[in-house]
């Protein structure tokens, strides 16, 4: 069982002209994660006071985290102190001094001075924390398997902190935490329209739960992780972040298992017992290529016809001169001739069709490359959309492929 410790430090906060609400935040955090919190202590800016509780803490507890003190100002000791209590020196560190300067020139466009510079010494025998929120670094000290963790007082510099350095770090420190992954699929959002969109969520997110973005052509992956030393507790919040997450992301979701589009694609087909054919133009048979390289295909999808030339869109799908002449191969009217005559040559409940000018290049046509036309339908229905792609070959065919398969799913 591990047992931590909570120390706040801070005049105001004994006179009670400050409520401590860090340390109940932290408790929450570790509880979470399975380390059980044994005791919190509130003590004043005092060198002596802070040194002893330190002392007793450490017989007590593996984990030992404070809070406040770590300020510019003459109250703030915590730094100092700790330095002589674990036996370093202060020294500047390159990494915070960057940081320090960065924010008071772009963020608080103030001129830095002395005090400001001071911020960037640590003591040469701790590990630096990154606090991203503010001037003060938090600080890391090992001694006989046992852990004293310093953060600022401020309480959102404190909890970016617990989040991006010491509840991973407690993770890694001690026996190995149980881990749970659960990830889902988006398709048709961009990663900073994503991003922006469930930031609220993200930065409400427990501490012992990471999110991460997995983009890949036109599709973007999130992955919720989380990792502690209970198991029940992880999948039950896991369970319920998971859920809200799904929500936020409702309309642009695929999946919300760990499996590929061509995985929902195949398993859609399965389920509703339906056949798939594909005319592709622009595509050039990757398409075919992707639903055949999953196992058992040939129960759902029955073949291609690949239209590159407009003589073999004219003569197998039964797109008329006209259509051609007026609309031109890259039309929303061609794509749609296309679905028709692949659905009576291939005779399968859907069809796949695509168009475009996939660059580099524009060959004959006078529309801008990454130009593409997709339809999908059936005998009732058929819709189409239009794309413009600005990448390369490669990348407009793989995001060509993947909008088909998205407009399909639905
Ligand atoms: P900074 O570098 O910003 O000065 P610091 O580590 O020196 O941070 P303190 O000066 O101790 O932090 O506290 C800064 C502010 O943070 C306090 O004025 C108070 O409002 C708040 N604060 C400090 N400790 C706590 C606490 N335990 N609970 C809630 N708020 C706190
Ligand atoms: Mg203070």
């Amino acid at each position: 069982l591990l047992r931590a410790s909570i120390i706040t430090i801070g005049d105001e906060l004994l006179i009670g002209q400050v409520i401590d609400t860090n340390s109940a935040w932290m408790a929450q955090q570790l509880n979470l994660v399975g380390i059980t919190v044994s005791r919190r202590v509130a003590v004043g800016d005092e060198w002596n006071a802070i040194w002893s509780t330190l002392d007793e803490e450490l017989e007590k507890s593996d984990i030992i985290l404070l809070t406040g003190g770590l300020g510019p100002t003459a109250d703030d000791i915590t730094k100092p102190l700790l330095c002589e209590y674990f036996g370093g020196k202060l020294v500047s560190d390159p990494k915070v001094l960057a940081h320090v300067t960065y924010l008071f020139e772009k963020v608080l466009k103030r001129p830095m001075i002395e005090r400001n510079i001071r911020q960037a010494d640590v003591p040469d025998v701790c590990t630096v924390l990154h606090n991203r929120n503010g001037t003060a670094p938090g600080m890391w000290f090992e001694k006989n398997n046992k852990i004293v963790a310093s953060l600022p007082g401020v309480p959102h510099e404190m909890k970016g902190l617990m989040s991006d350095e010491v509840i991973p770090r407690l993770l890694q420190h001690f026996q190995p935490p149980v881990i749970v992954h659960r990830t889902l699929l988006t398709a048709g959002i961009g990663e900073s329209f994503l991003a922006e969109r469930i930031n609220a969520f993200e930065t409400s997110l427990p501490a012992f739960i990471k999110l991460a973005y997995l983009p890949n052509y036109g599709m973007v992956r999130l992955r919720l992780s989380a990792s502690g030393y209970d198991k029940e507790t992880i999948e039950k919040i896991m369970e319920e972040q998971f859920t809200l997450l799904q929500e936020q992301v409702a309309d642009v979701l695929v999946t919300n298992k760990d499996e590929s589009m061509d995985q929902v694609v195949a398993r859609m087909l399965l389920d509703r017992r339906e056949t798939l054919g594909t005319a592709e133009s622009c595509t050039g048979g990757y398409i075919a290529q992707l639903l055949t390289s999953v196992a058992g295909s040939s129960r759902y999808y029955l073949g291609s016809i690949i239209s590159y030339d407009n003589q073999v869109k004219k003569h197998l799908l039964d797109v008329p001169d006209s259509t051609l002449e007026s609309e031109g191969a890259v039309s929303e009217a061609t794509v749609i001739q296309m679905v028709k005559g692949a659905l009576a040559a291939l005779k399968t409940d859907y069809v796949i069709a695509t168009s475009g000018i996939m660059g580099p290049d524009g060959g004959s046509s006078r529309k801008p490359v990454g130009t593409v036309w997709v339809a999908v339908g059936n005998q009732d229905e058929i819709i189409t959309q239009q794309f413009h792609f600005r990448f390369d070959r490669r990348r407009n065919i793989e995001l060509t492929a993947t909008n088909a398969f998205n407009l399909l799913r639905k």
